[in-house]
């Protein structure tokens, strides 16, 4: 199981948690609630740490939001009965 390293943006703590790979990544802050986010550390060493990291990670709460609010509501459903004329 791979240990991931997060920092929380709030309060700048950083903290480390052991997850599957299938689980879904840690977004609050254990001591504060705030948002964290997950430091990508070890294997190639590469750490992408800064501003702009964690962009992704808010754009898919807000893609979300947007989605949910975007909803189309159903459309009524037309009749489409023809009358026939007899006679
Ligand atoms: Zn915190």
């Amino acid at each position: 199981m791979p240990t991931y390293e997060y920092e929380c943006t709030k309060c700048g703590s950083s903290f480390e948690l052991e997850q599957r790979i299938t689980e879904s990544p840690r977004e609050r802050c254990p001591s504060c609630r705030g948002k964290v986010i997950r430091i990508i550390s070890g294997g190639g060493g590469i750490i992408l740490k800064g501003s702009g990291f964690y962009v992704t990670d808010y754009r898919s709460e807000q893609y979300k939001k947007d989605a949910k609010a975007d909803r189309p509501e159903p459309a009524p459903k037309s009749e489409t009965s023809k009358k026939v004329a007899s006679g």
